[in-house]
């Protein structure tokens, strides 16, 4: 699989600013290969971002989804409509959905279960707080992120992309060492049936992913404020690492 380098814009760009945002990331990076490239804009955006990548190899994700797929739920998105916009990818459980929105384990855990049933690949997020990195407790939060929210999955799991995105790093500009994500990386590997994809997420930058990308036990990465500048998230897609040669 290709290594994968994922955008996430937050709440931010309105449908102009995007259009023009992916206009000149479009303009940088050319024809990308040996890369999954994937714009995760705001739900007002994804029109927009899809016409404008239509041509490319680029793809698009949303940020988040309901678990329910229709009916009387005000304000929800259903991930049936994410797909009929051409999402290919959704991202369950990052920090700020759990944190600011209150999102828990068992919330999370119907949101994958639906993703999957609909074919929307889950990039599911899982990280610990500074507090608990503090107290030593990193892998016991998330092997219960990844027990509570993969309850009832089992065989489906290795479907799912994980990203481990502690939230002291998310746009902190403290970013992990190589070697503590490596080693939670590998503690996440023990905890899953079958060989998944996990990425790394928490304030990459041009400066710090071809190092990051090094590891091979770092098969990507999900950026939040680096994504938001066309020419740091062209560096970022354009890193050299273990995977693949420097695209040109
Ligand atoms: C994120 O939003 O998932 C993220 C990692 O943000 P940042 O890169 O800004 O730390």
């Amino acid at each position: 699989m290709d290594p994968i380098i994922a955008g996430n814009w937050k709440m931010n760009k309105d449908p102009a600013q995007s259009r023009s945002l992916v206009q000149n990331l479009l303009e940088l990076i050319g024809d990308v290969k040996n890369r999954e490239v994937i714009l995760i804009p705001p739900f007002t955006s994804l029109p927009i971002v899809a016409e404008v990548i239509r041509n490319s190899n680029l793809k698009l994700g949303a940020q988040n989804m309901y678990w329910e797929r229709s009916g009387a739920y005000t304000g929800e998105i259903s991930g049936l409509f994410l797909k009929s916009l051409g999402c290919d990818y959704v991202v369950i459980g990052h920090s700020e959905r759990r944190h600011i929105m209150g999102e828990t384990d068992e919330m999370l855990n119907k949101k994958l279960k639906t993703a999957l049933e609909i074919g929307l690949i889950a990039i599911f997020c899982v990280g610990e707080t500074e507090n608990e990195k503090e107290e030593g407790r990193t892998e016991q939060v998330i092997s219960r992120q990844l027990r509570q929210g993969l309850k009832d999955i089992g065989n489906e799991a290795h479907k799912i992309i994980f990203a481990y995105e502690p939230v002291w790093a998310i746009g902190t500009g403290k970013t992990a060492t190589p070697q503590q994500v490596v080693d939670v990386h590998k503690f996440i590997r023990a905890q899953l049936k079958k060989k998944s994809t996990i990425l790394y997420g928490g304030s990459v930058k041009p400066e710090n992913v071809d190092t990051l990308m090094h590891e091979q036990e770092i098969e990507g990465v999900l950026v939040g404020g680096a994504s938001l500048k066309p020419e740091s998230f062209a560096r970022i897609i354009k890193f050299a690492g273990h995977l693949t040669s420097t695209v040109k």
